[in-house]
């Protein structure tokens, strides 16, 4: 299986001394799609028509449907029966928090900055268990999400792209307030054209462990509601506490992660600084920065989408970053991908602060 970008296998770019910023965005365009056949792919950038059209099947409309809704319906339901019982005590904003953390880990780590744009190396069943978990957060089977945001990383803002708030057609704050609202939750429930796996993630077809992880995803979002169960039960004593444990560190922990998802694909396209000039509207929203996980400094990562880091300042305040240095720091990950500042330096859009 080749691996058509030094950057697409983990390594950072070797900028040339001279080279234009031009192809500089392609590279980092192209490095976020990566390409089995190099008959089959299109230049990054390319004509949306050149990509063979996959139509959402209704299955899977209907399962995302019930997935995104479920969370917060459950949530309003068990609040409604039960707010006056002292519902939300301690222990469940204790196993909310743990597992907002850990999941969403599972989802910036490992679904996004490991699996879709190679920004580590580490172990095959390191991999798979960086899979496992972000699959707990039920956004959508492993090869799926990486396949649809290569998709998205090739076609920012323009037509191809999953989840753009920028192509909606209607005139003038109508077409904006739609734009927000498809790019937010509304591609998720439309027949639009999904990406195609054997075109955009063939890396993760050929892994084995990955395709099982991608098959059981559904096993993996029990085996999170349980934990949460499991957790509450033991730190309240009672199965009533493992219930609310699970109402909260479950159903309202996936709510607010999707949304916190979302958010990148929404606000951090439409609102905020951009800093480096990337070709779309990709934007650094800092007070995202903290329930996405680092993941709203989404300029820069349009800017340099291999990067482990996408706060690229000091003050750019970047957990899963932090998380990614550990890992390299106990030997458990490797091949850490780094923009050197001169690259930095040549594609700011802006002058420094
Ligand atoms: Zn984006
Ligand atoms: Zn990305």
């Amino acid at each position: 299986m080749g691996i058509d970008t030094p950057e697409a296998a983990g390594v950072p770019a070797v900028s040339g001394t001279h080279a234009p910023q031009s192809s500089e965005d392609r590279a980092d365009r192209a490095a976020a799609t990566v390409r089995g056949d190099e008959s089959t792919s299109v230049a990054a950038g390319g004509p949306a028509g050149a990509v063979r059209a996959v139509k959402m099947p209704l299955v899977d409309r209907i399962a995302s449907a019930v997935v995104t809704a479920a969370p917060p319906i459950l949530v309003a339901l068990g609040m409604w029966l039960g707010w006056s019982d002292g519902l939300l005590i301690w222990q469940d904003l204790l196993v909310l928090a743990f597992f907002y953390a850990a999941i969403g880990t599972g989802i910036t780590v490992g679904y996004h900055r490991l699996l879709t744009h190679r920004s580590f190396k580490c172990h095959r069943v390191v991999r798979a268990a960086f899979a496992a978990l972000g699959s707990a957060a039920a956004e959508g089977p492993v090869i799926d999400w990486v396949a649809t945001h290569r998709k998205h990383h090739q076609f920012s803002d323009q037509t191809g792209d999953p989840h753009s708030p920028q192509l909606d057609l209607r005139e003038g704050w109508r077409g904006q307030l739609w734009g927000l609202v498809h790019a937010h939750i509304g591609w998720v429930f439309s027949d639009m054209e999904v990406a195609d796996e054997r075109r955009y993630a063939p890396d993760l077809l050929a892994d084995p462990l990955i395709r099982f992880v991608d098959r059981t995803f559904v096993l993996w979002v029990a085996v999170g509601l349980a934990a949460a169960f499991g957790a509450g039960a033991v730190l309240t004593g009672t199965t009533t506490g493992g219930l609310t444990a699970m109402l909260w560190g479950g159903a309202a922990r996936i709510f607010l992660m999707h949304h916190a998802t979302f958010s990148i694909n929404s606000i951090c396209h439409a609102f905020g600084r951009r800093d480096y000039e990337t070709g779309d509207q990709s934007r650094n929203v800092f007070w995202l920065a903290i329930p996405t996980w680092g993941e709203a400094w989404h300029n820069n990562h349009h800017a340099f989408p291999t990067s482990y880091r996408h706060g690229l300042t000091r003050w750019q305040l970047d957990p899963s970053a932090a998380i990614i240095r550990l890992l390299e720091l106990t030997g458990l990950a490797w091949d850490v991908v780094r923009v050197d500042p001169a690259r930095r330096a040549r594609k700011l859009s802006l002058p420094a602060a």
